[in-house]
Order: C-alpha cells, then sequence, then structure tokens
C-alpha cells in the first residue's frame, strides 16, 4: 500500500512483523482510520476507501471530520479532544453510534471502536468504523414489525430493563419511547403491586417459559399520568448472546373487563330475578341439562339428588327424585310417572300437576325458549287444590242439601196432596151426589170444606212452584206468542172468578197480531197472578182491565189495571218479596203472599220485568214488559180456536183398570165411576197384579198411579208397551208429586196423559172423552 503519508509500519521484533501488521490493516473487515493527536487522518485501509469513496491520498492529512457530517463536526472535535485526554479502548455495540459521510456527501450509521495508540511522536487513535446500514434497516424491519402488533409490546433483559418498545406502548403508558428504553419494568407496575411483581420475576426467572395472555393473575399496569388500569401479560423468552431476555406483550383490558362486570351485573339481576320468583325455577339447555334453577327448585331437586344439580338432565334428576320417593305417584307405576312427566316436558302443553310426598301439590308449566330449552316453573297450587276441593264439597254439600230440600218438598206435597185428594175428592162427589143429596146448608157447609181445601192446595202448588224456581229447575222456552190469544185465554179463565166478586173484567182494544218472545204457559201464568190480585183487591162494581202499549224500545208491556184497594206506600217497597201480604195478611182475601214474587221471577226468566204503580183506596197496575217479536205480516192472522167435539162415553161396555195402592183414592174413583152405566172400573193395588189383568182383560184404557209399592207405574207402563198385545192401551198418568220433570218424564216414558192428584173432576172427564173410543151418539156426561 503506498501513499499513507508520515505514518509507516516497522516492528522492531521481526523482520516480518511489519509487513504481516501491514497486510492485516489494509485488509481488516472495518474502516481502519488512525488519526494523529491533532486529528488529522495519518493512515486509512482499503475498507476505508470503498467505504467512505475517498481514494487514501484524499484523507491522509485532511482532518478526521471530513468523514462527519457537517452538521456534527463542530461536536465531534470536542468529543475527539475528549477522548485524547482520557483515552481507552472503547469496543464496537458500547452505544456509540453514529453517523459517518461518504466523499458522495451521502450519509451512512456505523459503529466505531477507538483505540488510543501511544507513540513516540503522541498519542496516535485507531478507529475501525463498521458500516451498520444493514443491521440498522434489520432493526427498523424488526421495530415495524413489532409495531405493528396490536398490543404493546417490550423486550426486557435479564436485569429487568426495558431494551425496546414498540409504539403501542407509548400510546398505552403514555411514555415516550426514550423514557422507557433503559428503565426497569416496574415503571409500568402500580407502586402497590411492585414487590409482588418482583417476586413473579424472580420465580419467572427461574423457568422461563411461554406463557399466554389471560392465565396470569389480575395484574394491572400504571401510565405515565398515574392512572391504573387492568392488563393481560404474556411472556416469552428470548434467548440472546447477553443471556434470557424476555419478550412482553401487554394488552389493556379495561373494557373486557367492563364488559365482565356488566355481564356480571346482568346475570347477578337474572338470578335474583329468578330468585325472587314465587315457586320453583329451572331452566335446561337444548340437552336437557339443567343450567340455572332457583334455591326453592334447588331445595326440591336435592331431596333426590345427590351433590351438584346443575348439568343433570331433567331425566336423571326425576330418577334420583323417585329414587328418593320424593313424589305422590297415587296409582302409578314410578315408570309410568315418570314417562307420563317426561312427555309433558318434551311436549309442553298446559300445565302438569304433581303431587309430593310432603303434601305439595305443585303445578308444573314447562315452555320451550327459543334456543331449544326449557323453562320449568312448579307453583305450589297446594292452598288452592285445597279451596277448590273445599268448593267442590261444599257445592256438593249444597246441591245435595237442594236436591233434599226439593225431595222434601216433593214428598210433602205427595203427603199433602193424599188426604187433600180425599178431601176435595169426596166433597166433591157429596156436591154433585144426586142420589142422596145434600141439604141447602149442607151444601153451603160443604163449600167452604172445598174452598178450604183449594186454599191449602193453592198454597202446596205455590210454595212448589216458588222453590222450583228459586232451585233454578224451572226452565222456560221462549217463543213467539201471540199477545191478545194469551190475554184472551186469561180473561176467559178469570171470568168465572170476576163474576163471583161483581167486578166487570174489560180487555182494552188492542193492536191486532202483536206477539211478544215468551214461554206461553208462564206468561198466562203471570196473567192470571196480576188478574186475580186486580179482581181480589177490588170492590164490588169495579173494573179490572187489561191493556196493551209499546214501551222502550222494542218491548211490550201488557198491563192490569184496577179501581180496587190499593197498596198503602209503606208496604209498596216489599211487594214482590215472598210471603209479603202488604197489611192483607189479617184480612178476608185469601192469598198466600208467592204470586208476585213468583211473576217476578218469571217475568226475569223471559228476559222482561215487571212493575207496578198504586195508589191507597184507588186502585194499581201491575205490569209486565217483555221483548216484542216483529212477526211476518202473512203470520199475523190471529188463530181460532176450534173446540173438539167431545166424544161419547156411551155404547159398548168400557173397561178401564185403575192401579193405585191408596185406599181412599180408590173409593173415591169408584164413586166417581159408578155415574158412568157402562163403564167398568177394575181397582189393583199394585202394578205386579194390574199388568197381568191389563195384559189379560185388554182394556180401553188404564190409569196407572205412579208412586206404587214394589214396581213403579213408569216401569210397569214400560212393561205394558213391549207386550204386543197392551201396547196400544193408553195409559194416563196419575201422581200426588208435581214436581218439575215429572211430566215430561211421563210424556217420554209413554203415558198419553199425566193428571195430578188431587183430581180434577172436569180435567179427568176431559181425559176419558178423549181417550176412551167413541162409539155411539149418546152422550151420558154425568
Ligand atoms: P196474594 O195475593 O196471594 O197475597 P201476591 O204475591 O199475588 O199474593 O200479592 C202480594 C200482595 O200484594 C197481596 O197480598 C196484596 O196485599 C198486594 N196486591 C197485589 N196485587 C194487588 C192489587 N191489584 N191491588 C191491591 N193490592 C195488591
Amino acid at each position: 500500500m503506498s501513499g499513507n503519508g508520515g505514518l509507516t509500519f516497522a516492528d522492531p521484533a521481526s523482520p516480518h512483523g511489519g509487513e504481516l501488521f501491514q497486510q492485516w490493516f489494509e485488509f481488516a473487515p472495518d474502516a481502519m482510520v488512525i488519526t494523529a493527536e491533532a486529528g488529522t487522518i495519518e493512515l486509512v485501509n482499503l475498507q476505508t476507501e470503498r467505504l467512505f469513496g475517498y481514494d487514501r491520498s484524499e484523507l491522509v492529512g485532511q482532518p478526521v471530520e471530513v468523514l462527519v457530517p457537517e452538521r456534527f463536526r463542530a461536536a465531534h472535535v470536542g468529543h475527539r479532544a475528549g477522548f485524547v485526554d482520557a483515552p481507552k479502548l472503547r469496543p464496537m455495540q458500547s452505544g456509540l453510534e453514529l453517523i459517518a459521510r461518504r466523499k458522495d456527501g451521502s450519509e451512512f450509521p456505523v459503529e466505531i471502536s477507538l483505540s488510543p495508540l501511544k507513540t513516540g511522536a503522541g498519542t496516535l487513535v485507531a478507529s475501525a468504523i463498521r458500516d451498520v446500514s444493514a443491521r440498522k434497516r434489520a432493526d427498523r424491519k424488526s421495530q415495524a414489525f413489532l409495531d405493528s402488533a396490536p398490543d404493546a409490546m417490550l423486550i426486557v433483559d435479564g436485569s429487568g430493563h426495558i431494551t425496546r418498545v414498540n409504539a403501542q406502548t407509548e400510546t398505552l403508558f403514555g411514555y415516550p419511547r426514550e423514557e422507557l428504553l433503559g428503565r426497569t419494568i416496574e415503571l409500568l407496575v402500580p407502586a402497590r403491586l411492585r414487590v409482588q411483581h418482583r417476586l413473579q420475576c424472580e420465580v419467572y426467572a427461574r423457568q422461563p417459559k411461554a406463557r399466554s395472555m389471560g392465565c396470569g393473575s389480575d395484574s394491572y399496569g400504571v401510565r405515565k399520568d398515574g392512572h391504573e388500569f387492568p392488563v393481560d401479560i404474556s411472556l416469552k423468552p428470548l434467548e440472546t448472546e447477553d443471556g434470557t431476555w424476555v419478550l412482553t406483550a401487554i394488552r389493556d383490558i379495561s373494557e373486557r373487563r367492563q364488559i365482565e362486570v356488566e355481564a356480571r351485573l346482568a346475570s347477578d339481576r337474572l338470578l335474583s330475578a329468578v330468585e325472587s320468583i314465587q315457586g320453583m325455577l329451572a331452566l335446561y339447555d337444548a340437552d336437557d341439562r339443567l343450567v340455572l334453577c332457583n334455591s326453592s327448585c334447588r331445595e326440591l331437586m336435592s331431596r333426590g339428588a345427590k351433590g351438584s344439580i346443575v348439568g343433570r338432565t331433567f331425566a336423571g334428576l326425576l330418577q334420583d327424585a323417585l329414587h328418593a320417593q320424593v313424589f305422590e305417584l297415587e296409582e302409578q307405576s314410578p315408570q309410568e310417572f315418570a314417562a307420563a312427566w317426561l312427555e309433558y316436558h318434551q311436549n309442553p302443553l298446559g300445565a302438569f300437576d304433581v303431587r309430593t310426598r310432603a303434601g305439595e301439590t305443585l303445578r308444573v308449566t314447562d315452555r320451550r325458549t327459543r334456543e331449544g330449552g326449557i323453562v320449568s316453573t312448579l307453583l305450589d297450587v297446594t292452598a288452592d287444590v285445597q279451596r277448590e276441593l273445599e268448593l267442590t264439597h261444599a257445592r256438593t254439600l249444597a246441591e245435595s242439601a237442594s236436591a233434599a230440600k226439593s225431595e222434601f218438598l216433593a214428598s210433602m206435597s205427595h203427603e199433602l196432596r193424599t188426604p187433600l185428594n180425599s178431601i176435595l175428592g169426596f166433597a166433591q162427589l157429596l156436591q154433585r151426589d144426586r142420589k142422596t143429596p145434600l141439604t141447602e146448608r149442607q151444601l153451603e157447609k160443604l163449600d167452604y170444606v172445598l174452598q178450604g181445601g183449594e186454599h191449602l192446595q193453592r198454597l202446596i202448588d205455590d210454595i212448589l212452584d216458588l222453590s222450583r224456581v228459586e232451585a233454578g229447575q224451572v226452565t222456560v222456552s221462549l217463543e213467539p206468542v201471540g199477545v191478545l190469544e194469551v190475554l184472551s185465554e186469561a180473561t176467559a179463565t178469570l171470568a168465572p172468578m170476576a163474576e163471583r166478586q161483581g167486578v166487570e173484567l174489560r180487555l182494552q182494544a188492542l193492536p191486532e197480531g202483536c206477539q211478544v218472545i215468551a214461554d206461553r204457559t208462564r206468561l198466562f201464568q203471570i196473567l192470571i197472578n196480576f188478574g186475580s190480585n186486580a179482581i181480589k183487591y177490588n170492590r164490588a162494581g169495579g173494573a179490572a182491565s187489561f191493556g196493551v202499549a209499546p214501551v222502550g224500545s222494542g218491548a211490550l208491556r201488557i198491563s192490569v189495571s184496577d179501581d180496587g184497594i190499593g197498596i198503602s206506600s209503606d208496604k209498596q217497597h216489599k211487594i214482590f218479596e215472598a210471603f209479603q201480604r202488604a197489611g192483607q195478611e189479617t184480612g178476608p182475601i185469601e192469598g198466600t203472599g208467592i204470586g208476585l214474587t213468583i211473576s217476578k221471577r218469571l217475568a226475569e226468566l223471559m228476559s222482561g220485568s215487571v212493575g207496578f204503580v198504586s195508589a191507597p183506596g184507588k186502585g194499581s197496575q201491575f205490569w209486565l214488559d217483555l221483548p216484542q217479536h216483529e212477526a211476518p205480516e202473512a203470520h199475523r192472522a190471529i188463530p181460532k180456536l176450534e173446540v173438539p167435539a167431545l166424544p161419547s162415553l156411551l155404547g159398548p161396555l168400557h173397561t178401564v183398570v185403575y192401579i193405585e195402592d191408596n185406599p181412599s183414592n180408590i173409593a173415591f174413583m169408584r164413586a166417581l165411576f159408578e155415574d158412568f152405566a157402562r163403564v167398568d172400573l177394575i181397582a189393583l193395588p199394585n202394578a205386579e197384579v194390574g199388568i197381568e189383568v191389563v195384559r189379560d182383560k185388554r182394556p180401553e184404557l188404564v190409569i196407572m198411579d205412579l208412586n206404587l209399592p214394589g214396581m213403579s207405574g213408569f216401569e210397569a207402563t214400560k212393561r205394558l208397551q213391549e207386550w204386543p198385545e197392551t201396547a196400544s192401551i193408553p195409559v194416563i198418568a196419575l201422581t200426588a208429586a208435581a214436581m218439575t220433570g215429572y211430566q215430561r218424564r211421563a210424556f217420554e216414558a209413554g203415558f198419553r196423559k199425566c193428571l195430578t192428584k188431587p183430581v180434577k173432576i172436569d180435567e179427568l172427564l176431559q181425559t176419558l172423552r178423549e181417550l176412551l173410543p167413541a162409539r155411539s151418539s149418546v152422550d151420558s156426561d154425568p
């Protein structure tokens, strides 16, 4: 190498030493520059020429600052002087990183080591300059890589000092990079946790291994401004020349913690809501495993299952409960019980009731969730079920009490009617007796007997009627009813009474063809009650007048006005109550005080109402409002009642069989039939004998008492209908039991007529005329 100026290689120790050294120097991999104390370049090598682009002749003799960018030159002169004053070896990688300048002005990073060379001519400085561009590039790349990480990344050396950080670390902790590098990692740990942190570091240092995020304990970081925040840390040991370093990734989990807190809060709220539910609640997932339940449900389940019940399947828990005999199985086997409950659990429709051995009744209500699971609630309905039972029991008692009352009334009526039958029957016979007629005075007295008997009969009928209405046994069959028709019938019925009382009965001109929706019989009954009162509570020479007028929307008012005694104002409010006679209790006018009560109830049954106005001493008006029926024109014509021609009771001999156990009834009937010369009455005391006689004699008619000892009248009639030879013989039912249903039952059983005792002779005669075959024109009406 020629051209090196004032400095040459020479080794006094070896003839080749100078040459070897020269070659080493010349071909050293780093740029080698030797400068004099004054800073002038004395010697450079080949690498210097290559690195800086200078020919060595251009450098020797120049101040070393030619290799430094202009902006650092002044400072460099200072550094250089400092080194000369205290020269010592300064190796590469000691942090002395500088920027060098090429001849062409371009700059590049270098690392420089300096070593002082003592010579006779003073202290020289040998600089080895290494281009670190490539390493810097690699560094930048790895920094960019670190910066791209979402978490804060730090590299910490074996003594806990931070050697490298990424941009995220700066952002997260609020420190600029320079303030972090070289500091211990503890800077980022809250003071209160530093001791603990140190311990953890020591433990880790002993056995460093990769530790991923989320597996650490509660860790916190602290920002430069003192704000603490929860972090997740992952650690990875890095083996370096300087020992084990650690790559640390730190993630701010404040947001996650917040979400966790909120989720926990929501879950706590849900749990306390579930807990506060009255009754038991259990939630099963799509695999039918218990996910959640409240404590009362847990209490029930744990009667059967041991240990934790969450995660168990419903079927498993049920099996355990059955095993522990938690439930009352009634008649079922455990398998049947479980199958029924599982079936409901899988297809929950409505509710499913179970009973526990402890006596509770639980109402299970399962519902499917959108996720395919099941929410099951179990409500303790023991008290409800008990109440229900008590109610049913009370209802049964009430029903049987009511039935007993009805039975009592029916039998009482039977008991009363039987003797009454004799009283009224024989009194009527005495009245009509042609063979030994009574005297005028006797007839007068007999009239009292008859009146008294009839009153008693009405009273019995009214009480029975009222009790039937009150027991809800009276049903009405509503149909269009011609008002004129019913009123004509009622006035005709009332006419004899009015005549007796000297009261004029009037029927005001009615609009033609008007109809109401009513039960014909019940309407008639009310009109008779109103009409008979208007006659009874009248005065001689007074009048009772029926009228009809429209009221309100779609209703007709049928009224009865009288100019009788009226009702005193203080009694008027009780007029529709049972047994209230408004001051007539002690008076001469006969009555029971039930008629208006029944009328009111019947009107209500027909969706109608009753009312009245009355002035004492002047008269009263009672009315009944009923829904009007708008009849089509064609139907408005009032049908004419045809009175059927009465068939004769004469002709060949008729045979009538009377099956009756009561001797006085038989005596009465015999006395009555005595007047029919051509009727042979065969009376028989029981059904068993009676039907045999009917079979044998084939009478024209059978009169059958319904209440017979042994075989009943119903049964006997059934038998007669079954035999071809007797099937067509008409049978009349005769009964003292005037309870609802008897009539209907009698017709259903095939009776032609159903007459009640005491026998009304006219009614019986009319029936005989209808049913006995007419074979003669001669009428022997007695
Ligand atoms: P009864 O006529 O059998 O006593 P009701 O129930 O039919 O029973 O009538 C109850 C009471 O109302 C009668 O006792 C009578 O005092 C009074 N009353 C009913 N209608 C009239 C009327 N048109 N005029 C005067 N008082 C009447």
